[in-house]
């Protein structure tokens, strides 16, 4: 697509990149078939093709109004669009400059802004995000945590680091833990950095990139001795929203002086659970339960990683339920469920219509966002696959 970007943006690093994107986009459209927006609401505005058409033209210098951010909150950030397109857009790094530039250009009503701020004070605290979710549970509100179980003793020479994370220590605990002992049972101990927080996708995805930006330098913080002695071979991710965006440090802190090597370095260690499973380590003494695999929009698009936890999950004797549009966003995306709420409920509905088709006993995701969003209205138990992996060894 020929562009005229505005003085503005034009020589900066996010106009150079932008333009390279835009010119790549040959408006052909195949991005609208695998677009959760569009498919709900037919509007071209609502796909990827329309939302890089009204990127464009704010980057032109076009006036921004409350329908131009109206129409790029209403994206979930799933990136289907990317798996989809024939040119190799990169349209996620797209929206995140023109979300930039939008949110600067056109501000907020009063409401909307408080409730974002809200969220971009308590989510990535994970003590009062625990202590507001320990009240919930205690007026029956949310359902009681699965207990953790045991995590064993940093005992291999083996050892790799994994991300406790934000909300997943409150909602999910038992996650973490079995990661380490299914982990242990193949001769590597993962363990936590102390004062390893957010990874920064909250408020960066908050439109707050700057806030988001600083989390991530503190979590490069936390974990940066334990890398640069080598005392870790890996940094495993157990949300794989958290991984998609620890996979990009190198790209989103490029502009950084101080950061940008090490950034890049810790995105070159980072890998999804899926990664470093060993198949083989895992053996199927008996058939189990039937199964739906739910793959996250961050897991499949995010970080192109098809087909690894089914092969895991069979490999511990599960029973795989066919799962119809299995490239489909369920809506949680982040903080979507909560700022957009009626979009997000309907994409979990469709989501656990196909999800559940299929008889399973049970539902299987690799992201705490989508499994607490799936959890609210489904019929069947969510669980992290490693969990089920786990029950399988025990
Ligand atoms: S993003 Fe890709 S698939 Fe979508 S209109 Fe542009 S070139 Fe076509
Ligand atoms: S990221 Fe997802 S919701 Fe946004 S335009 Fe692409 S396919 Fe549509």
């Amino acid at each position: 697509m020929q562009t005229r970007l505005a003085e503005f943006i034009r020589d900066s690093a996010e106009g150079r990149e932008a333009e390279a994107i835009l010119r790549k986009c040959v408006h052909c459209g195949f991005c609208t078939a695998t677009c959760p927006t569009y498919q709900v609401l037919g509007d071209d505005l609502d796909s990827p093709r329309g939302r890089i058409y009204l990127i464009k033209r704010v980057l032109e210098g076009a006036e921004v109004t409350g329908r131009t951010r109206l129409h790029l909150d209403r994206c979930l950030t799933c990136r289907a669009c990317e798996t989809t397109c024939p040119s190799g857009v990169r349209y996620g790094h797209l929206v995140d400059i023109g979300r930039a530039v939008v949110e600067a250009r056109a501000p907020r009503p009063a409401l909307d802004r408080l409730r974002r701020a809200l969220l971009a004070f308590a989510i990535p605290r994970r003590s009062l995000f625990g202590a507001a979710l320990a009240v919930a549970r205690a007026l029956g509100l949310q359902p009681r945590r699965r207990p953790a179980g045991a995590w064993p003793q940093a005992r291999h020479a083996r050892r790799m680091l994994v991300l406790a994370g934000c909300v997943q220590p409150s909602l999910g605990p038992s996650i973490n833990a079995a990661a380490a002992r299914v982990l242990d049972r193949a001769g590597v101990s993962l363990i936590e950095a102390p004062g390893a927080g957010c990874c920064g996708a909250v408020r960066f995805h908050l439109n707050r990139q700057d806030d988001g930006r600083d989390d991530m330098r503190a979590l490069i913080d936390a974990w940066w001795p334990l890398v640069e002695r080598g005392e870790v071979e890996a940094i495993v991710m157990t949300a794989s929203g958290c991984g998609a965006t620890v996979k990009e440090y190198g790209h989103l802190l490029a502009s950084d002086p101080r950061y940008a090597e090490k950034a890049a370095r810790i995105a070159s260690l980072t890998k999804d659970l899926c990664e470093v499973v060993d198949p083989e380590a895992i053996s199927a003494t008996r058939s189990r339960e039937r199964v739906a695999f739910q793959s996250p929009c961050s897991l499949q698009h995010g970080q192109q990683l098809r087909g690894k936890v089914e092969g895991l999950l069979v490999a511990a004797g599960y029973t795989l339920a066919p799962v119809d549009d299995a490239h489909l966003c369920c809506g949680s995306a982040g903080t979507y469920s909560l700022l957009n709420p009626s979009l997000a409920n309907e994409l979990r509905a469709r989501k656990l219509a196909a999800l559940q088709a299929g008889g399973p006993r049970s539902i299987a995701t690799a992201n705490i966002g989508c499994l607490s969003h799936l959890q609210t209205a489904a019929a069947v138990p969510v669980r992290h696959w490693i969990e089920l992996i786990d029950a399988a060894q025990a």
